[in-house]
């Protein structure tokens, strides 16, 4: 049976945007492999009172949701075992909430299994933290608060890689180490004075130029040597370790060279040579 605020939606037009914190997570758990879901099924959609996966709910927290915003998704278990269960990505999520963390601070509640997919607890914090069982079993489901749908603020939550330990933020030695070492493939082109420390070097200095204007392929030749995936069109995080690890083997000091050694250059010593 359609609810009437199930009818009033189709007559006017079906319109629904899913709320900015929950876009930036949904997509993300996405990109590594998780299905996740937004817009409610029908079941979901005629349900009385409608909740947070349809575009008008009535149960929105501290005011009311703005008409045609979806405010809940539904993370399902990992396709394989190289991904955080929900356990794991829930118990993760969880202590981001509680410790306040700013990038997660959208969350209204969230329904999930501590122990395992077939039981589930309530947790809530409107505005402070309760806890109580829940039905809701077999998923993640999250809800974020009414007055949050075009906040930026959990655009950069990813809370896979905070799991796993990896920082999106490289610190400014691991920045170092990796420019030394695009340096040392490139100085070994043929730019500049290899004895010569390369950051004191005028014409190294040069060369760092020249060499972010060949970034594209760097990153290019980072995927290629599986060292993780381009970090601006993806979001998905890199690893440093292995970042540098590929850049310092010969294959990556080699594949360096190949992309920053301009042809022209290139002919002009095989000239010298000949
Ligand atoms: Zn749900």
């Amino acid at each position: 049976m359609t609810s009437p605020q199930h009818a009033k939606w189709i007559r006017l037009g079906m319109q629904w945007h899913l709320a900015r914190p929950l876009v930036a997570l949904r997509d993300r758990l996405r990109t590594y492999g998780y299905t996740v879901y937004d817009l409610g099924d029908t079941r979901h959609l005629d349900h009385i009172p409608p909740e947070d996966h349809t575009p008008y709910s009535e149960t929105g927290w501290p005011g009311t949701t703005p008409y045609g915003w979806v405010t809940a998704i539904d993370i399902m278990p990992p396709p394989n075992n190289s991904l955080p269960s929900l356990q794991a990505l829930g118990g993760q999520i969880f202590g981001d909430r509680e410790a306040d963390l700013d990038e997660v601070s959208w969350l209204k509640y969230m329904n999930w299994g501590p122990v395992n997919n077939s039981t589930a607890k309530h947790d809530q914090w409107q505005p402070n933290h309760v806890r109580s069982s829940s039905t809701d079993v077999g998923h993640i489901h999250l809800s974020s608060r009414s007055d949050v749908t075009q906040s930026t603020v959990g655009d950069s939550y990813d809370p896979v890689a905070r799991l796993r330990g990896e920082d999106s933020e490289m610190s400014s030695k691991e920045v170092n180490d990796i420019v030394n070492l695009l340096i040392g493939g490139f100085s070994t082109a043929g730019y500049a004075d290899q004895d010569s420390d390369p950051l004191n070097d005028a014409a190294a200095k040069m060369n760092l130029n020249i060499l972010s204007g060949k970034l594209d392929q760097v990153i290019k030749i980072l995927g290629q040597l599986g060292a993780g995936q381009p970090p601006a069109s993806s979001g998905a995080p890199v690893d440093i370790a292995t970042v540098v690890a590929a850049l310092k083997s010969d294959e990556g000091q080699a594949a360096i060279r190949a992309a920053t050694y301009p042809a022209s250059f290139q002919a002009a010593q095989d000239a010298e040579k000949s």
